[in-house]
């Protein structure tokens, strides 16, 4: 019954780890990628914001920015 009860808590603790682990990546990125481009306007792709942390431009705008 112990064991039981013993793998249950560890179960849950992993899971509770894997949360903070989560909430800590989240933190550490500077801020949130944007949905919408603060340049046009225009929806930034998913792909780019989950590629580019953070990211505030969509690729056209982030080359204007960056030259
Ligand atoms: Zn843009």
């Amino acid at each position: 019954m112990a064991d039981t009860i013993d793998q249950a808590q560890q179960v849950q603790s992993q899971h509770l780890e894997a949360s903070l682990d989560r909430i800590r990546a989240e933190n550490s990125n500077q801020e949130p990628s944007l949905l919408i481009c603060q340049g046009c306007g225009d929806e930034i792709p998913k792909a780019r914001r989950e590629a580019v942390p953070g990211c505030k431009f969509c690729v056209t705008c982030q080359e204007k920015e960056t030259g």
